[in-house]
């Protein structure tokens, strides 16, 4: 005989955790499954080890998603706030670093604490360890059959997250059960990755590894300025990621390193006061001086600025401010800390995240269409959309 409860949740991670919190609230009687041994193990990765657990600029527009508007109606009512207020509830210190990101003070384990504890409070049953190994459908319950036995019940929450970083448990088995009941899925591809290149480009850019810079990066009509990163195997950095997240193969992006910096102007000032200078050191005022010689060097801007031209300082300015850089690729799963893609919006009520087709089945979090910049926003549409299907279950 099978047990009962009212609702399962398949996944202990951030949207799974706090869906159930929040059935176990309402009075629903709640079983968490997961197959890792700890729960929330991305939370306590995340953010450097400090979770950066929300954004307070969260809006519609910071996530992609098939259809944009989904998102709105969970995003308003479970929102940036709501979480900080929890936050507070449970004494945890953050603080905003930067762009709106907060972050706990000490330990993103803070995050995980405060999680268990309120499903524990609300007497939500978390069993860790627990392979599943079928879902079937009768007489409108869900029977969930897992090595140790199967539950039977109305609701089924999947929160299984994405594929990103398979090494911590992530496997995909939201699509198989979206496959399954005949949702349709947007293709899953990796974000928030940085991006490599081709070893031709990759070994003149070799000088650059290990360079950070503020830069503008630009994919059609979409550009972030975050930090830039130069590493041994191709761009990383904030803006790199962001912008990875609509990057597809094929596509050039446009690199504007210190896009505050008027290099004209610098360059005609010192060509002016002081044209004994060679090009290089004056950059090297405005830019790390392995970048400057690069710059430089990679294009032959060699004599004293005295001797150069309008036209040849503009050209050092398109060497620095106007790149075009095809990627060969991505790092792929392996180091995304996200997937874009997963089960249609056009399949589920944006309301209480059910599908429209198969009454009683969520899907939340990471696994379904509708992905964040970086920034906090991920975690924000975990506990929104979360907190949605906790209302509805
Ligand atoms: P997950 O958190 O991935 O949880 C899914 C759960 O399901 C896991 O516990 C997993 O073990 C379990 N599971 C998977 N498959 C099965 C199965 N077959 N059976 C049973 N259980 C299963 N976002 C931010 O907003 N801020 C950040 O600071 C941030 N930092 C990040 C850093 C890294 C390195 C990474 C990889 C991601 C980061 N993210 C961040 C993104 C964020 O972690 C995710 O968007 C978020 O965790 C998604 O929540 P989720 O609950 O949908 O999925």
């Amino acid at each position: 005989m099978a047990a009962r409860s009212d609702v399962v949740v398949i996944g202990a991670g951030a949207a799974g955790m706090m869906c159930a919190l929040r059935a176990g609230q309402r009075g629903r009687s709640v079983v968490v499954l997961d197959h890792a041994r700890a729960p929330g193990e991305k939370i306590r990765i995340s953010g450097g080890g400090r979770c950066n657990f929300t954004n307070i600029h969260t809006s519609p527009k910071s996530f992609l998603s098939g259809n944009p508007h989904f998102c709105k109606s969970a995003l308003a009512r479970f929102t940036a706030q709501d979480f900080i207020a929890m936050v507070e509830r449970h004494k945890i210190a953050w603080h905003e670093k930067t762009l709106g990101q907060l972050f706990c003070d000490v330990s993103a384990k803070d995050i995980i604490r405060m999680l268990l504890d309120e499903m524990r409070a609300a007497a939500v049953e978390l069993r860790l360890g627990a392979q599943v190994e079928a879902i079937e459908r009768s007489a409108g319950e869900f029977v969930i059959r897992t090595e140790s036995g199967a539950i039977t019940a109305r609701s089924l929450v999947i929160a299984t997250g994405g594929k990103s970083i398979p090494k911590m448990g992530a496997t995909g088995f939201a699509y198989r059960i979206a496959e399954q009941f005949g949702l349709p899925l947007v293709e899953p591809r990796p974000g928030l990755v940085p991006l490599t290149l081709d070893p031709v480009l990759l070994e003149r850019l070799a000088p650059l590894s290990g360079i950070a810079v503020p830069a503008e990066i630009r994919h059609g009509r979409t550009s972030f300025r975050e930090a830039l990163l130069f590493t041994h195997r191709g761009l990383s950095g904030p803006a790199i990621l962001q912008i990875s997240s609509y990057w597809r193969e094929g596509d050039d992006i446009a690199l504007v390193i210190e896009p505050d910096v008027d290099f004209l102007s610098v360059l005609k000032s010192a060509r002016q006061h002081n044209g004994r200078q060679a090009v290089q050191t004056v950059l090297g005022e405005h830019l790390p001086k392995r970048l400057a010689q690069y710059i430089a060097e990679a294009h032959g801007f060699a004599g004293h600025l005295a001797d150069m031209s309008d036209k040849v300082l503009a050209k050092v300015v398109a060497a620095i401010q106007s790149w075009a850089i095809r990627p060969a690729g991505s790092e792929g799963y392996r180091t995304a800390e996200v997937t874009l893609g997963g089960i249609d919006t056009a399949a589920l009520d944006q309301k209480t995240m059910q599908a429209k087709d198969v009454p009683g089945l969520y899907f939340i979090g990471e696994c379904v269409d509708v992905t964040g910049w970086l920034g906090g926003y991920n975690f924000q549409w975990a506990w929104s959309s979360g907190y949605a299907a906790g209302e509805a279950v």
